[in-house]
C-alpha cells in the first residue's frame, strides 16, 4: 500500500496535489478539514464542536481528530493505500497515525512537505476565500494565527518522520503541474 502524508502550511497546494495524486494513482484521499467541514455543514455533533476551534484558526484537540481519522479509515479498507492531507497536525496524532496503521500491519509510506513562503501562502489564502466563502481564509488574523500554528505545532511532525527518513520537501511554488511532477518523481523513490 502506499500511505502518504501530504503536508505543508495552510495554502501550500494540498488539496490541489492530493486531488491530482489520486487519480494518478488509484489512492483514497482523506482531509480532515474537508471532513471538519462536512460536519459543520450537516450540525452534527462533531461539526459543532469543531466550529469554534477552525473559526479561530486553532486546531481541533487530538482525540476528536484521531477518532474521526480512524473511523474514515476504518470505513474504507480495500483501498490501494490513503493521502492524508492536514494530518497529522502534531506529534500526538503522528503517534496515533503511526500505532494505528502498525496494528493493521501497515505503515506510512512517507510524508512529502510542501515548500512555500509565508508571503504566497498569504496571498493564496486571500485569493482562496473570495471564491471558497470559507470564513478562515477571509481573514487576516485567522490567517495569521494559522501559519502561527502551523509553525509551532504541526511543523515539528515534518522532524518526526525526517528522523525515521520519511520526510522530504517538494518546492510547491510554479504551476500547478511542475509541482505535481515534482511530487510524483519522489512518490517514485517510496
Ligand atoms: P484545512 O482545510 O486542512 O486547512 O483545515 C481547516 C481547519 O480544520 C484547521 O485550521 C483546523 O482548525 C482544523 N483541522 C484540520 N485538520 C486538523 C488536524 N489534523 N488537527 C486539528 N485540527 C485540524
Amino acid at each position: 500500500m502506499l500511505n502518504l502524508i501530504l503536508f505543508g502550511p495552510p495554502g501550500s497546494g494540498k488539496g490541489t496535489q492530493a486531488n491530482k495524486l489520486v487519480e494518478k494513482y488509484s489512492l483514497l484521499h482523506i482531509s480532515t478539514g474537508d471532513l471538519f467541514r462536512y460536519n459543520m455543514k450537516n450540525d452534527t455533533p462533531l461539526g459543532i464542536e469543531a466550529k469554534s476551534y477552525i473559526e479561530k484558526g486553532d486546531l481541533v484537540p487530538d482525540s476528536v481528530t484521531i477518532n474521526m481519522l480512524k473511523a474514515k479509515v476504518n470505513e474504507n479498507p480495500d483501498v490501494a493505500g490513503y493521502i492524508f492531507d492536514g494530518f497529522p497536525r502534531t506529534i500526538a496524532q503522528a503517534e496515533a497515525l503511526d500505532n494505528f496503521l502498525k496494528e493493521k500491519g501497515q505503515n506510512v509510506s512517507g510524508l512529502l512537505a510542501l515548500d512555500v513562503p509565508d508571503e504566497e501562502l498569504i496571498k493564496r489564502l486571500l485569493e482562496r476565500g473570495k471564491d471558497s466563502g470559507r470564513k478562515d481564509d477571509q481573514d487576516k488574523s485567522i490567517i495569521a494565527n494559522r501559519i502561527e500554528v502551523y509553525n509551532k505545532e504541526t511543523a515539528p511532525v515534518f522532524d518526526f518522520y525526517k528522523k525515521q527518513k520519511r520526510a522530504d520537501k517538494v518546492l510547491g511554488v510554479g504551476s500547478i503541474e511542475n509541482i505535481f511532477e515534482r511530487l510524483c518523481s519522489m512518490i517514485f523513490w517510496m
